[in-house]
């Protein structure tokens, strides 16, 4: 915050984005839609603004953030693109998926953004509003999902204000995220492989021809997203559930009806959008559990069971 109390509502049409532009160049922080997630965004280069992020939501500082550019011109300013990192963010930009690549000597980003780490985390996002701010503000903006350390992440402006609101300058509403699961972070390593360091709404099997190992073993260490307990909707998961106990509040799938039914006709990436979704409202029922329909493993189902493993990871 900067000095204000009242968390800003704004409408992502022009003046609103002008007004979150504004306030983002004057180092403020303000929650964006992005098609991923919501994110919580702030000026990259400024370390109180950067400091800002963790504090709103009492992130632990080894937990770096992702840095959210306009143009791969801004990309290559802050990170080395070997020639075939270059073909990779061809295939996949702009899009859901997050390169984790060596960090320039010398660009310009606040500590705090990389965390003491020798590499960066990029993306280059398609939503269409936070393209236009990015553009607007002049600015590359460093955005983790905009939602409390370990939480559930807000795929709506609503639940960023049910959590944040009070604690951030502005929320820029642009209505429901499309894909409504983090994106899919890859490491693009020197040594010519491609680890998957956070799987997410992105199809893996396009990028078969650059070299895929699959999960990093050392991901918990590299990239905190990965912790055990993470996703947290604050009361026990129950996984794979044929029917819900008495006291459990049901997420359903397809044929397995639930208070919340992720998608009744089966559709893995309409079940990913509305996943966070079911679990904010499983965290606000009045029963004290929450129980999941078994999930496909198939496509983005793996996301969505990754979110979940963690989600009921205690
Ligand atoms: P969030 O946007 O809240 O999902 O958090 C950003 C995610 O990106 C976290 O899991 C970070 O650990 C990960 N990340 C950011 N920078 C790096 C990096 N340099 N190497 C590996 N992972 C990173
Ligand atoms: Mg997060």
């Amino acid at each position: 915050m900067t000095g204000k109390n009242a968390t800003e509502m704004l409408e992502a049409n022009r003046a609103g984005i002008t007004r979150a532009a504004r306030i983002l160049q004057s180092g403020g922080l303000v929650a964006v839609p992005t098609e991923t997630v919501y994110g919580l965004a702030a000026r990259a280069d400024d370390p109180v603004a950067v400091a800002g992020i963790y504090a709103a939501k009492g992130r632990p500082g080894f937990n770096p953030l992702i840095v959210h550019v306009d143009a791969v011109e801004q990309a290559e300013a802050l990170a080395e693109f070997s020639e075939r990192a270059r073909r990779i963010a061809q295939e996949v930009w702009p899009g859901p998926v997050t390169l984790v690549l060596p960090r320039r000597e010398g660009a310009s980003l606040a500590k705090g953004v990389y965390a003491g780490l020798p590499t960066i985390a990029l993306r280059m996002p398609a939503h269409p509003v936070m393209r236009a701010l990015i553009r607007q503000s002049g600015c590359v903006l460093a955005a983790p999902s905009a939602n409390p350390s370990n939480a559930v992440s807000p795929t709506t402006a609503a639940h960023v204000a049910a959590s944040l609101g009070g604690r951030i300058d502005a929320i820029l509403d642009g209505g429901a995220c499309e894909a409504g699961l983090e994106s899919t972070i890859l490491a693009v390593r020197d040594n010519g492989t491609l680890e998957v360091l956070r799987p997410g709404p992105f199809d893996l099997g396009r990028l078969t021809e650059f070299g895929m190992v699959g999960a990093n073993p050392t991901a918990e260490i590299e990239a905190p997203g990965q912790m055990r307990s993470h996703y947290s909707p604050g009361k026990p998961v129950r996984l794979a559930a044929a029917k819900p106990e008495a006291d459990e509040f049901m997420i359903g799938f397809g044929g397995i009806a639930g208070e919340y039914n992720l998608s009744p006709g089966g559709d893995l990436s309409e079940a990913a959008a509305n996943l966070y979704a079911a679990l904010h409202r499983g965290a606000a029922s009045t029963q004290p559990r929450i129980a999941v329909a078994p999930i496909p493993e198939t496509s983005v189902g793996a996301a969505i069971n990754d979110r979940l493993r963690r989600a009921s990871a205690s």
